[in-house]
């Protein structure tokens, strides 16, 4: 039988295509000086820092909570900006849901992109997103949004409340195990990280 806990409030969230979550209760922004240690380029990080400064917006979440419990859903919206750093497009710093087992949904908004899945014991998978699309991305994968176009890329996202977001894995690990690069024809491909030391397996 199900019991009741307090009953949150119901919410109508207004939110834009390019990422303004009307009706949000919280967000946060990350800097060009926050994402030292996750390009494979450390220098072309750094020389970026150097042009346009550290504290130059790369990446905005606005998102909508109404409770904190194993039923409550965390709702919002990521709008990445677009980049190159050598190779590699401009991305998130990723994470594994801390409940390994927590899924969650993006839905492209506008821009164009890449969610970058990879299991711990070495699946890993690319999704392509533009506008109207979505990924799935079920419980024990690995994920990060990459940003390969030349504009905003701004996804809708819904998981769970109680997830949590284990950051430090990828960074323990020497980035992800796939790289999202430019493939010198205008577009993406993905080739291995050769700083990948493999994933820790206690981390599910
Ligand atoms: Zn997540």
């Amino acid at each position: 039988m199900t019991t009741f806990g307090p009953v949150p409030e119901p919410a109508r969230l207004t939110i834009d295509v390019g990422g303004g979550m009307r009706g949000r209760t919280g967000g946060y922004d990350k800097r060009l000086g926050d994402m030292t240690g996750v390009y494979r380029d450390g220098e072309a990080h750094a020389g970026a820092v150097t042009e346009r400064g550290a504290d130059h917006l790369v990446y905005r979440v606005e998102e909508h909570r109404a409770g904190d419990g194993p039923g409550a859903l965390i709702i919002g919206t990521s709008t990445l900006a677009p980049g190159r750093y050598g190779d590699e497009f401009a991305m998130t710093r990723g994470h594994l849901h801390a409940k390994a087992d927590r899924a969650e949904l993006y839905h492209c908004l506008s821009g164009r992109g890449v969610m970058l899945l990879e299991t711990l014991d070495g699946r890993s998978e690319a999704v392509e997103l533009g506008p109207g699309d979505a990924a799935h991305v079920p419980g024990y994968w690995v994920h990060r949004s990459v940003n390969t176009g030349d504009e905003p890329f701004v996804t809708l996202f819904c998981y769970p409340a109680d997830a949590g977001q284990d950051y430090a894995l990828i960074a323990d690990a020497g980035g992800m195990a796939q790289l999202v690069v430019d493939d010198g024809a205008g577009g993406w491909t993905t080739r291995p990280n050769p700083d990948h030391t493999g994933y820790r397996k206690d981390a599910a």
